[in-house]
């Protein structure tokens, strides 16, 4: 884990003898103290982004705007940001300006939560004023400062708090939970888009229960999309096994549990992206059917096996049943067509044989014989298929 850090090091000590603070802050250093794994390490430094522009070759610029510039270093990118306050927030969002400053302390103090205020040095020295390091081991989530200034400034820290509950499963300290319950409607201020971000994370959490128990009992449920009359709903969806579901599970049982009459519309206003709105409807009308059949090889070889796998494992965890994974990765290694473009004759040779005119028949045709090979019924060779269409008198 310290590997990342070491390898930042050199980028940390440039700035450094340029005559510049830089720290290593956020996520990563919580992540760290934590022993969890990190994938990048996040930089703070008093030098402006001008003057990292001037210490490093290669830069871009990728939220100036905000401080942050992206350095390439030895093959690695690494976000610097400089220190910064956000001063005078306006509608519950964005900062009206972002000042630079100096001091590392100040940077710290703009934080959302304690465990993310933490900021050590290149040799592993932890700078800690807010006591992170005492609520990570005690498990528990405080902003920095007063609560309801910090829920008021920027209302997406509630989102935060609950997708951070799903990520560690730390609790909500007392007063930062009370000042949440006070003011999750100014979660409507917050765009759709940074609302998805963390809802996102938090379906990923090993914690998701907790994560959207949280959400039922503070209210904030009632400020995200389509969800105003869904608190049953949300209930039902905490008493199931969610720790072994997937996030996109978590999408088609919840889409599925509600009361909205158009599943489409619910998934739009909250802006996923097409193709996953797709597999999430498609997901939710296989478990229709899985309600009222069980599977069939030809299940497989028609919706694909990590959406069999995905249905399977929320009709198993909804209804209390046996997973049936295990059948299902047999049949699917045995399936004699993989798809439609490993099919030994096309339409053109149904044509031929037939000296017919083209028509939907031929899609009819061309399924029955999918379904017959995946049976066992005919082999996947045209010579095979010919005779067997003969022996069913469709030629
Ligand atoms: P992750 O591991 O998911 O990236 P993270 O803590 O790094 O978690 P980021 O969104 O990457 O979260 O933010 C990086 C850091 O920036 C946070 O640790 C926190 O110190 C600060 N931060 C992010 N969003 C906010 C916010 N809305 N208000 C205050 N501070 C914030
Ligand atoms: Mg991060």
């Amino acid at each position: 884990n310290w590997q990342l850090f070491e390898e930042a090091s050199p980028v940390l000590e440039k700035i450094e003898e340029a005559g510049f603070e830089a720290y290593f802050v956020g996520g990563s250093v919580r992540d760290y103290l934590l022993k969890r794994p990190i994938d990048d390490v996040d930089i703070a430094t008093s030098a402006l982004p001008e003057e990292i522009k001037e210490i490093f070759h290669k830069t871009i610029d990728v939220g100036i705007e905000h401080g942050t510039v992206l350095v390439r270093w030895q093959g690695e990118s690494y976000e610097i940001t400089t220190f910064r306050t956000e001063s005078e927030y306006e509608d519950f969002r964005h900062p009206n300006e972002v000042t630079f400053v100096r001091s590392l302390q100040d940077d710290l103090k703009r934080r959302d939560f304690t465990m993310n205020a933490i900021a050590m040095d290149r040799k592993g020295n932890i700078i800690d004023p807010y006591n992170g390091q005492r609520d990570i081991q005690n498990e528990i989530i405080t902003t920095v400062g007063c609560a309801k200034e910090r829920f008021s400034e920027d209302a997406l820290r509630m989102m935060r708090a609950a997708r951070f509950v799903s990520q560690l499963g730390f609790q909500l300290q007392e007063a930062t939970y009370q000042s949440l319950e006070k003011y999750t409607p100014l979660l409507k201020h917050i765009a759709v888009e940074r609302k998805l971000n963390e809802f996102e994370k938090l379906l990923d959490g090993p914690f998701k229960h907790r994560g959207l128990q949280l959400i039922v009992q503070t209210g904030l449920y009632r400020f995200l999309p389509g969800l105003l009359y869904e608190k049953e709903a949300l209930q039902t969806l905490i008493t199931f096994e969610c720790t072994k579901m997937t996030n996109i599970q978590m999408w088609m049982i919840l889409t599925d549990r509600l009361q909205v009459e158009e599943p489409t519309s619910f998934l739009k206003n909250w802006r996923l992206p097409t193709k996953k709105i797709k597999y999430i409807l498609n997901g939710i009308s296989l478990l229709e059917k899985r309600k009222k059949e069980s599977w069939k090889p030809f299940d497989l070889y028609e919706y694909g096996l990590s959406l069999v796998l995905d249905v399977e494992n929320i009709y198993s965890i909804t209804f209390g049943k046996k997973n049936e994974k295990g059948k299902l990765l047999t049949w699917n290694d045995e399936l004699p067509l993989k798809s439609r473009k490993d099919l030994a004759i096309t339409g053109n040779d149904l044509l031929n044989w037939s000296r017919m005119n083209g028509g939907p028949w031929v899609k009819e045709w061309i399924e029955a014989i999918e379904k017959a090979i995946i049976s066992g019924e005919v082999k996947n060779e045209k010579e095979s298929i010919r005779e067997w269409l003969k022996s069913c008198k469709r030629m």
